[in-house]
């Protein structure tokens, strides 16, 4: 075909009013199918996206087209969980189409801001580290580095959570009942994907090593869904490719014949059920079949999907690592090691020598948590019956790795048995994280401190052997979604005193420190922050029925309820303040809304606990007439990423008070400063940094450091103690315990008082509570001087350039993954055509 003619057989759009209204109504006629007459507010939705969409997908050809032509090098980001909310605001946004959109459904009398209301969010991950996921593929797309996102289309998402009688109900996430109008269903991409079966050996022929045969399997099919991530600033994207798993046979035949429907088809159910659902928990790893199942599967599909990419361009190996990254993100895709081994040595027929030697050049490794629960290993038994092949694979790397250790370090039978990628102890288990370090070239933890831990224990070993392997990479956030797209009110008074650039150069937020002076600055920059309490005050108003007192301190802790967090300490402060006002009631209190809201894994029973705890709390408290005016409490049901687009943008406090030593690093923390909050923390995870970057003297530091944490478990932490030396914590225990929170049944909270006091508060809030609640103390203190408050919070903002995500990718790709950009002609203009002198071989 001659492509210089195809140049003129498509429409190539204008980014003009009419067009645009053009283009929407031919969407909304001939792709919904809708008379303009009848379309439900939904119908036009999908119109504009489908319409928004077509503007996206002549950049990604344009990029596709330059990847190939410039034979780049891709980065492949595996990851279980992309939690990427919504996409729709976000695309209008790179393209910079808002004023025209915003238009052209006016003339249709929609409004475009609730249109984007309607979009369901695409939460396909738990918390923090989808997030990331997330907020990494935003970046590498806006750096212009060649990368595709490889992950699990999972039919249900995040659950929905409702909250009942105060207590967390779960329901099913049907995200994609309406349909998704981002994604291409690729059918045509479909890869085999098999479990369990057995290995036959076939004696070696020509001295040559033993092959191996997998047989007798069962197998799923995995099939592509693509979504477009659009850079900003930039005509660059990449590919959000995510598996959805397909029966190989639509039904049972001889069961069909035999006139049992029903058996037919239930095959085919069983195994779709692989890519079903999101497992709700990533703070424990759970040993069940099913969670091996999908990690196997999106991770078999990927890589055989980048294998065939690679081999369209390419012949032999020798080149792979330099074409080809693939990060893992945590240990969830870790079985993408054996499985590129095993696609190499079985059905590329490499040597196992070239195999591994181009394994440890591909594959870096990104540790998301120290914490024992959450560490991955997988029993042996379990394993070998569903993946006996990986599990072969396992057992040769361990061997050689030992035989290695054994020649460079003698026999040590201590240090073998610390380091095997076999956990001996008890029943054998496979160690994902250490197949994880044995293999990559890179090892990275997630912020200064969490980073340091790591060597320090969980890898300390590995760090002494291989200490080049092991570096830190502090997370980051994109300013985009989290600044330009949440807080339209902040994002405008920052384009009128620095500029529009701070949405691709972050640093640029430096250039507020010249604003503070400026006559009008500061209330302006209080202006837009009670307009976002005002937004979240409507939003919790309707979904609640409860009115917000706006003139207060909004303190806010939003994110995962898990024990390590402290929403409990939180609870703890709430109810001594409560204690403190019913005694003074007359004094001057600086106002608070205390807002919570984050979904607690559906097993976690004291995560479930403490949500009723603040329910119950703010029932009280809600409703006492002593407290009106000076103190609310407010749980926000179902917190998801746009939930947190308006949460975030109305805090004046971001709660970020885990035990030192345990979250790895956060990223709420970076959003809320970002956004204007002042921090209320202890020296953990990226707090450490951000004291840095904005601070000391403008950042809200708390409680016991990692080494006195340390020190105080050493010495035996006793929980009572603290409560005996601190009257004022043993009587909010006390009232906790007396059942002011729950009338109807005063032992409900018991459980909690027990964890506390009796059974050795792992957590150590109560030995950080009296620092916790002096420290709020002091930010009432502050909060009194309007002024002197703005003017710290500015300077939050201004000390947050370091924490773009684009900083961090920029790390990870000169560092970790030694990619260069794809070049395009820039800037990218509206109407464009594609570039058609570089055809790629057949799209897949
Ligand atoms: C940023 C984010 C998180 C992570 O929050 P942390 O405070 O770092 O735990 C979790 N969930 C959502 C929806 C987020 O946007």
């Amino acid at each position: 075909m001659d492509l210089t003619q195809f140049e003129h057989q498509y429409d190539h759009l204008a980014t003009d009013v009419a067009a645009f209204k053009r283009l929407i109504a031919n969407k909304l006629i001939y792709q919904v199918g809708k008379d303009p007459i009848s379309a439900r507010p939904e119908d036009w939705m999908h119109a504009a996206a489908y319409a928004v969409r077509d503007h996206l997908v002549g950049r990604w050809m344009q990029t596709t087209r330059a990847q190939y032509a410039q034979d780049v090098k891709r980065v492949y980001y595996f990851s279980m969980e992309f939690l990427i909310g919504r996409t729709f605001g976000n695309a209008v946004l790179a393209l910079e189409l808002m004023p025209t959109l915003r238009q052209a459904l006016k003339e249709f009398d929609c409004d475009v801001e609730a249109l984007f209301e309607l979009e369901p969010d695409a939460a396909l991950g738990n918390g923090g580290l989808g997030r990331l996921a997330a907020c990494f593929l935003d970046s590498m797309a806006t750096l212009g580095v060649p990368g595709f996102g490889y992950g699990i289309r999972y039919d249900y998402g995040m659950f929905r959570q409702t909250i009942q009688g105060g207590r967390q109900v779960e329901a099913p996430d049907y995200w994609l009942t309406h349909g998704n109008p981002w994604e291409f269903p690729r059918p045509e991409v479909v890869y085999r994907v098999r479990f369990g079966g057995r290995i036959e050996e076939s004696p070696a022929s020509g001295g040559g090593p033993a092959a191996v045969r997998w047989v007798g399997t069962d197998d799923v099919l995995a099939m592509a869904y693509d979504t477009i991530i659009p850079g900003y600033g930039t005509p660059a994207t990449n590919t959000l490719r995510l598996w959805s798993a397909k029966a190989t046979e639509e039904m049972d035949l001889k069961a069909f014949n035999q006139g049992n429907y029903f058996g037919a088809v239930e095959t085919k159910n069983h195994s779709e059920n692989v890519s079903r659902v999101l497992y709700p928990d990533d703070s424990t790893a759970d040993g069940r079949e099913l969670r091996l199942r999908q990690e196997y599967f999106f991770v078999s599909a990927s890589v055989q999907d980048l294998v065939h990419r690679y081999l369209r361009t390419h012949s032999g190996f020798e080149k792979l690592p330099d074409k080809v990254s693939i990060h893992l993100n945590d240990t969830h895709p870790v079985l993408a090691i054996p499985e590129l081994m095993r696609v190499l040595i079985d059905e590329q027929l490499q040597p196992w020598d070239t195999a591994w030697a181009l394994c440890r050049r591909i594959f870096s490794y990104t540790n998301h948590t120290l914490m024992h629960e959450a560490l991955e290993t997988w029993p042996i038994e379990l394993f070998g019956r569903v993946l006996p092949r990986h599990l072969r694979i396992i057992f040769d790397i361990n061997a050689r790795f030992l035989q290695e250790l054994t020649e460079q370090h003698g026999a040590d039978a201590a240090l073998m048995r610390r380091l095997s990628l076999i956990d001996e102890g008890g029943e054998r288990r496979v160690r994902m994280a250490y197949l994880a370090v044995v293999t990559s070239h890179s090892v990275n933890g997630v912020s200064a401190l969490h980073s340091e831990l790591m060597i320090q224990s969980i890898f300390a070993d590995f760090a002494k052997l291989w200490p080049e392997r092991f570096n830190n990479k502090t997370n980051g956030i994109t300013p985009r979604r989290w600044l330009a797209h949440a807080n339209p009110g902040l994002s405008a008074l920052l384009d009128a005193r620095i500029g529009r650039g701070w949405r691709r150069h972050l640093d640029q937020l430096e250039g507020l420190k010249g604003a503070l002076e400026l006559p009008g600055f500061l209330g302006a920059f209080r202006r837009v922050k009670r307009q976002n309490k005002q937004r979240l005050a409507a939003l919790v108003q309707q979904q609640m029925g409860l009115a917000l007192n706006v003139d207060a301190l909004f303190d806010v802790q939003v994110k995962r309820i898990h024990e390590y967090k402290r929403q409990l300490l939180n609870v703890l402060h709430v109810i001594s303040r409560y204690r403190r006002i019913l005694a003074q009631p007359d004094a001057q209190w600086v106002p608070r809304v205390v807002v919570f809201a984050g979904k607690a894994a559906s097993a976690y029973h004291m995560a479930k606990l403490v949500i009723r705890l603040i329910n119950d709390v703010a029932e009280v408290v809600n409703n006492d007439p002593r407290t009106q005016g000076k103190l609310q409490v407010v749980f926000v049901p179902n917190y998801s990423v746009s939930l947190a687009e308006i949460i975030i943008p109305a805090a004046d406090l971001s709660e970020q008070i885990s035990t030192a030593g345990t979250e790895a690093s956060g990223t709420g923390n970076m959003k809320f400063a970002l956004n204007g909050a002042l921090t209320i923390g202890t020296l953990d995870g990226a707090n450490v940094e951000m004291r840095e970057h904005v601070g000391p003297e403008h950042i809200f530091i708390f409680g016991h450091t990692t080494p006195e944490v340390a020190a105080l478990r050493a010495r035996g932490y006793q929980p009572r103690e603290w409560v005996e030396k601190d009257p004022e914590l043993a009587a909010v225990l006390e009232l906790l315990r007396s059942g002011v929170f729950s009338p109807g049944e005063p032992a409900r909270y018991q459980a909690i008082i027990d964890t506390l006091v009796n059974w050795g508060d792992h957590y150590l809030l109560l030995a950080d509570y009296r620092s916790y609640v002096d420290m709020q103390d002091k930010v009432d203190a502050l909060y009194r001087n309007t002024d002197e408050w703005t003017r710290h919070a500015v300077l939050n903002v201004a000390g947050m350039g370091h924490f773009s995500s684009d900083r961090t990718i920029a790390e990870y790709a000169h560092d970790i993954w030694h990619s260069t950009p794809v070049q395009l002609p820039q800037p990218l203009q509206a109407s464009a055509s594609l570039p058609v002198g570089h055809l790629v071989p057949q799209q897949r």
